[in-house]
């Protein structure tokens, strides 16, 4: 069939028709295999149309502001500075405690051409132009996960890096390896969400081949030089023991060092469909910095507590 696209549909990159006509989208471990027209890969918003695979969500945005660029969280990257933050929808992860569920888990329908929630025209050009206007220092591609819209994210890393605007990421790191090392020669820092072991990426996130993949695109946005800043959301009873810390501490300093990696602590509120939980005690945060401080790490802080003085660089 033959469709009149809307704008927001732009053709995808990191996709291949295999030979029984399905295409398989190549950007990030989950691989999905589309058989259907107007099917949707897993994060919803990635979109079989006829032959070709497609982002829905080009040039459109679920919200933008002016955030301090520490609350992304980015506490070693021209701090004091204004980061132009924009998000769209969907996600490839189905975290049970997503604090931003609410457009990380808006997905295309099967057949519908019309995004699930409305968005607004927000297109690179767009957003460069409204990051000089507010005299901010970076665009921050956040709020939903911006692996899913990697094309959106990509043409507007490119154009604001030939204004002289930064390009920061906050980002779950479930990507594949190609995708992210073209993406990274437009990327000058990112904040990734390391969320716990692998029964936890099993359990409350339905996400296979993690936290490996996730320590690899770390490993991947280092070697391009990159300014990386790592976030654990504490759970109680899911990813809050000394063994974890421990191991995390442990990974970074062997493989870039003490002081190659901030890490951020932070604090848990019940959410989404996790709400059975208490929010985070302040003193399980506090002896998780002691833990990792202990093992050597230089730079680590406890986050979403405000006024802590665990927060202070
Ligand atoms: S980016 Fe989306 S469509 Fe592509 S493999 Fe990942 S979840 Fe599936």
């Amino acid at each position: 069939m033959i469709y009149s696209l809307p704008n927001h549909f732009k053709e995808a990159m990191w996709w291949e028709q295999r030979r029984d006509g399905s295409i398989v989208c190549k950007l990030c471990p989950r691989e999905c295999i589309l058989y259907q027209d107007l099917s949707p890969g897993a994060c919803g918003v990635r979109v079989r149309v006829g032959n070709k695979l497609y982002s829905a969500v080009y040039g459109v945005s679920s919200g933008w502001a002016l955030d301090p660029i520490e609350k992304k969280p980015l506490f070693h990257f021209y701090p004091g500075s204004c980061a132009f933050s924009i998000g769209t929808i969907g996600c490839n992860l189905f975290c049970l405690h997503c604090q931003n569920w609410f457009i990380s888990q808006a997905r295309y329908k099967r057949g519908s051409l019309s995004p699930p929630i409305s968005l607004d025209t927000l297109t690179p050009e767009e957003a460069v132009k409204l990051t000089k206007k507010n005299r901010c220092t970076s665009i921050a591609y956040t709020y939903n996960e911006p692996i899913v819209w990697y094309e959106y994210m990509l043409d507007t890393a490119k154009l604001a890096r030939k204004n002289g605007i930064k390009n920061v990421m906050i980002t779950n790191g479930y990507i594949n390896d190609e995708p992210l090392r073209e993406l990274v020669k437009y990327i000058d820092a990112a904040n990734v969400d390391l969320k716990g072991d692998e029964n936890f990426y099993k359990r409350l996130t339905g996400t296979l081949h993690a936290p490996e993949t996730i320590l690899n695109a770390v490993t991947i946005m280092k070697e391009a030089g990159i300014h990386v800043e790592i976030t654990i959301l504490v759970i109680p009873e899911w990813n809050d023991s000394e063994e974890f810390f421990k191991w995390v501490a442990r990974w970074i300093i062997d493989n870039f060092g003490p002081e190659s990696i901030p890490l951020h602590i932070s604090r848990f509120f019940p959410n989404y469909m996790l709400r059975s939980l208490p929010p985070t005690p302040i003193r399980t945060l506090e002896k998780a910095r002691q833990i990792v401080l202990r093992e050597g790490l230089k730079y680590v802080y406890v986050g979403n507590i405000p006024g802590h003085e665990g927060e202070h660089t």
